[in-house]
């Protein structure tokens, strides 16, 4: 078995540790690969080659736009060319149906073709100004921001890394990439593209291993100009504490907890099926997750007997054979899913359905849990207030509009919401009441690059894709020109 390298200053090396770790196949226990782990000295060394490469080599920071955008689209080409081997890699390292891992390679190469494009639009503003000292013109412009540390989750580990990656190289930063730990394989295969297509040495560095020891240099380090996080919240708030230090950038994408929203009007199959992609698209892995149903009271039973019938016929197995559900990413995990649901049983919700692990024929070996359903959930209950990261969902009710934006609200989180109602103008008064950066109305979870993905609350700080995921990478510089330049007499005593 080949050993997986990491990618420092345009080199796959071992690092100094002769340490690896493995890459599992959660859906049948089977080892992927070994990994090498990066040391802190193999990370400090990632840092210094982006530095090198940011402040003094400059190549990818100084070439022609459209060179560097004609760099993006041949990463888009490439990654379309490798197309069905990324997704199978993020199928089998963390246990996603391969069609749902086909549809985020899709959506990575749209990524760096958006980037490719938008990084060329104009941007900054001019303005003309006089205030006392004669006539002045002032612009701002646009400028990357330096050396960019970009730390990721699993749960979409090829797209994740794009939403970072793609705005970051288009405005003309250097990197260090640090993938999870959990689903290294597409970031590997992603660093030898970057090197297929050329991108000068020392512009995309590659480290992998223990999040928190690699993290923290990240964080603390002086050479490194922001850092960009994806991930759970409490890591997030450690990562703000440890570059705190240096006043760097940080950019925050966390976890939710969102409520789904259903009135009495709503269509109601509309609002199953939706209600399905809503927690259990990707095993329920999704920090958008519609994890928490608020419906309308008089509904909830129909709402129920039909949602029950879907879950329970859905079909779980082998990733690669696209069944409707994978595996859990880990055993970690899964354990950690079930146990939110015998904390559930335990607080008094009542089990619809699931609740257990799937272990039938070819699932024996893999952590598959089974859709699951809690009824009569109230506000203090655990499986309503923390995030569980699976294929679990509360139901709670609600008797009126101002009830149920009042429930939908009860969180620190605020990354996402639904709403199903065939009322469009409450539609509209429930979305903008909710406090989250994202809204579905009558659908739940497509999202877009071309628009800002971020969260409110703690869920988050600054916004991912679209024109805003291209300013997080960029800093902004007013610039003052005297249009007469000379003594404008301030000081008038000789
Ligand atoms: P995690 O926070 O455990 O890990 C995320 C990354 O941070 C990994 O690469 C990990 O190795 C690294 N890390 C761990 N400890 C660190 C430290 N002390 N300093 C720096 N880096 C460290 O999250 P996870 O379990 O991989 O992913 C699940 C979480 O991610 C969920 O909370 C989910 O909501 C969130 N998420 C948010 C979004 C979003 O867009 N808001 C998207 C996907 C996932």
């Amino acid at each position: 078995m080949d050993k997986k390298k990491m990618y420092i200053n345009g080199e796959w090396i071992e690092g100094t540790s002769g340490k690896t770790f493995q890459s599992v196949n959660p859906a049948t226990g089977a080892v992927n690969a070994e990994v090498c782990q990066s040391s802190l000295e193999d990370t400090k060394a990632a840092i210094d080659a982006a530095y090198t490469a940011f402040y003094e080599t400059r190549e990818w920071r100084d070439m022609d736009a459209q060179e560097r955008s004609d760099m993006m689209l041949k990463i888009a080409d490439t990654v379309a060319k490798y197309k069905d081997e990324l997704a199978m890699l993020d199928s089998i390292d963390m246990g996603k149906p391969l069609r749902e891992a086909e549809a985020d390679v899709d959506d990575t190469i749209y990524c760096y073709r958006y980037y490719a494009g938008l990084m060329k639009a104009p941007h900054g503003g001019a303005y003309e100004v006089n205030k006392g000292f004669g006539d002045m013109h002032c612009y701002s412009i646009h400028e990357p921001i330096g050396v960019c540390a970009l730390i990721t989750p699993w749960n979409y580990p090829l797209l994740m890394g794009a939403n970072k990656l793609a705005p970051c190289l288009a405005a003309g930063n250097t990197v260090i990439y640090k993938p999870p730990t959990v689903s290294v394989l597409s970031a590997i295969k992603m660093f030898e593209i970057f090197e297929e297509v050329g991108l000068p040495k020392g512009t995309v560095n590659l480290v992998m291993g223990s999040g928190s020891v690699l993290g923290t240099e990240l964080s603390e380090s002086e050479k490194v100009d922001m850092v960009s996080f994806t991930g759970s919240t409490a890591v997030g708030q450690d990562i703000m504490r440890k570059a705190a230090g240096t006043v760097k950038k940080v950019s925050l994408e966390l976890g939710g907890k969102s409520p789904n929203v259903i009135f009495a009007d709503a269509d109601l199959d509309c609002a199953v099926e939706w209600s399905m992609i809503g927690v259990f698209y990707n095993q329920g892995e999704v920090c958008s997750a519609g994890s928490r149903i608020i419906i309308e009271e008089s509904i909830k039973d129909e709402f129920l007997k039909r949602f029950k019938a879907k879950a329970e016929a859905m079909t779980i197995g082998d990733p690669l054979k696209n069944p409707d559900m994978g595996s859990i990413v880990s055993e970690e995990q899964f354990n950690t899913i079930m146990s939110y649901i015998e904390k559930g049983k335990a607080e008094g919700a009542t089990l619809v359905t699931g609740g257990e692990r799937y272990a039938e024929g070819e699932c024996a070996k893999g952590f598959y849990i089974r859709p699951t359903i809690f009824d009569n959930c109230t506000p203090d209950m655990t499986i309503v207030k923390e995030e569980i990261f699976g294929p679990v969902v509360t139901i709670q009710t609600f008797k009126t509009e101002e009830e149920a934006i009042a429930m939908a609200n009860d969180t620190p989180y605020g990354l996402a919401g639904m709403v199903f109602t065939t009322d469009g103008a409450r539609s509209l008064r429930v979305t903008k009441e909710i406090r989250a950066g994202i809204m579905w109305i009558n659908c739940n979870q497509p999202a877009f690059n071309e628009a800002p993905w971020g969260g409110y609350k703690m869920s988050g700080i600054g916004r991912a894709l679209g024109t805003y995921g291209l300013e997080e990478y960029q800093e902004v510089k007013q610039i003052n020109i005297a249009l007469n330049p000379g003594p404008v007499g301030w000081y008038e005593n000789e």
